[in-house]
């Protein structure tokens, strides 16, 4: 069920029976030569449908920007401030609340994002207003897509690159994948950018000349959406499994 598709008596008739919702996350930013400044947003917006197609539960609308600053350098990175956009992540979950929802999953595309959404999911369970998890395609699946690649990337690399083009074929530009390779930083690895065990580097610009890592000549639409329904089975499984919990167990434990 998509929530901005439905009339709000079939909304109610929703709430009575269920309390949970999906919330698709993502950013607009830069994702190399290749990709569409969406890529993020148009992943969680496809896992967050399609789980919701497959469970009937609710899906909200997308919030398309996140937090981005990294990303800052090349043209079109749009970003919101980090307390601006927890703040209204926060009052977006607090207003589902009123209709009865009490347990959320933030289906997330980006990495910008997760800190921030674990820390309103936080806030908001120590309040006990609901229990909101976040959930990142990638991280569902790691054995699957490790084998899927031998040079994975962070960023704009194959993952997400095979999975925009089984999504959305026509807005890759198949004939830049060797120069989203060659431009950027294919061997991704925890020494990159560290000197003496600090992080130096704060924008991807630092680390990569073109803004991706991996190689993006590894992906395919075949790949894409092999790994779209494994992460999708998971992402089933995980909103199944919330919503069966008793939410009391889902809250903060009393002080010993
Ligand atoms: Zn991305």
């Amino acid at each position: 069920m998509y929530l901005a598709e439905e009339a709000w008596p079939d909304l109610e008739s929703y709430f009575a029976s269920e309390s949970i919702a999906l919330v698709p996350l993502g950013s607009t930013e830069q994702h190399g030569p290749h990709l569409p400044e969406g890529t993020d947003h148009l992943i969680a917006e496809a896992f967050a449908r399609e789980a919701a197609d497959r469970t009937g539960y609710l899906c909200t609308p997308t919030i398309k920007i996140g937090v981005s600053t990294h990303h800052r350098q090349f043209p079109g990175t749009a970003s919101a401030d980090p307390s601006a956009f927890r703040d209204y992540v926060e009052s977006i979950t607090r207003s589902l609340t009123e209709h009865g929802i009490d347990r959320v999953i933030y289906v997330n595309a980006h990495g910008g994002n997760v800190r921030h959404l674990r820390e309103v999911g936080r806030k908001l369970r120590n309040e006990g207003v609901v229990f909101a998890v976040e959930w990142m395609w990638d991280e569902s699946i790691p054995e699957q897509i490790d084998q899927a690649f031998e040079h994975n990337g962070p960023h704009g690399g194959p993952k997400e690159t095979a999975l925009i083009q089984h999504l959305y074929p026509e807005l890759v530009h198949e004939d830049r994948l060797e120069d989203a390779r060659d431009g950027g930083l294919v061997e991704v690895s925890e020494a990159i950018g560290r000197v003496h065990g600090a992080r130096t580097f704060y924008d991807s610009i630092d680390n990569s000349e073109n803004g991706v890592f991996g190689d993006q000549t590894d992906a395919s639409a075949e790949i894409g959406a092999e790994l779209f329904d494994a992460a999708s089975d998971e992402l089933v499984a995980l909103a199944e499994w919330l919503a069966e919990q008793d939410v009391s167990d889902l809250m903060p434990r009393e002080r010993v």
